[in-house]
């Protein structure tokens, strides 16, 4: 089981506003609650979300915005950063891997927590390409880019050192090594996923879904019958 008070400084990296909520939401209120310090980097701002053919993707992307900073706050996150990638259109490619080589720079966390490069054919709608591509960049960002002097050298220029990330937790991953028990938090992270009001026809029935999700997750890693757990793909990197 994953460990909150040795994680200090988290930074999430995801494709779209709300992707940390239903993965990670309650490991954020977890880990916000041991005092360790979260900040959240979204690459596009989900301008492509929503069925509102009335409202423009420019209004989207700004409301998309503000779903997510007061998502973010009822977790105790803070400090977000939004790349304004376009959203549908992610790759990984060698600019996006210097923009998250920038904001780890700037950040310096010891975990970085982000989405799966690899697609789980089982929750398929976990798989969406900017999330895969997304994934991927991160991954690259972590190891090597960020730690490496020699990758990205405008950064120096920029006064950002090389720094080294200890652990990469993968959400959405078919394989899980680590969970973390949110139990005492979880009617924060429905508090935060309810937030996304433009993305959500039907709360109610995604919180059941949801709460399926992570008391399976819970039973399969050995708590108790009635606890809930999110897990991550643990990947050691020191
Ligand atoms: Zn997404």
């Amino acid at each position: 089981m994953l460990q909150p008070v040795e994680v200090e400084r988290l930074l999430v990296i995801v494709a779209h506003p709300d992707d940390v909520d239903f993965g990670s939401g309650g490991t954020m209120a977890t880990l916000t609650a041991h005092g360790v310090h979260v900040t959240y980097c979204i690459v596009t701002d989900g301008d492509a979300g929503g069925s509102d053919r009335a409202m423009s993707r420019a209004e989207m992307a700004s409301m998309r915005r503000k779903e997510q900073t007061a998502a973010a706050a009822t977790v105790g996150v803070h400090d977000l950063i939004f790349l304004g990638y376009p959203d549908g259109r992610v790759e990984a490619s060698l600019a996006l891997r210097g923009d998250l080589s920038r904001v780890i720079r700037q950040v310096r966390p010891k975990v970085v927590v982000g989405q799966s490069p690899e697609r789980n054919y089982d929750r398929i709608f976990a798989s969406h390409p900017d999330h895969l591509a997304t994934g991927e960049a991160t991954l690259c960002a972590v190891y090597p880019d960020a730690r490496n002097p020699f990758a990205f050298p405008e950064l120096l220029e920029e006064g950002l050192e090389p720094w080294t990330v200890d652990e990469m937790w993968i959400a959405g991953h078919p394989v899980m090594t680590d969970i973390v028990d949110v139990t005492d938090n979880v009617d924060r992270k429905f508090e935060a996923l309810r937030c996304h009001a433009s993305q959500l026809p039907d709360p109610a029935a995604m919180e059941v879904r949801v709460r399926q999700w992570m008391a399976a997750t819970a039973v399969a890693h050995g708590l108790a019958e009635g606890r809930f757990a999110e897990g991550f793909r643990v990947l050691r990197l020191v």
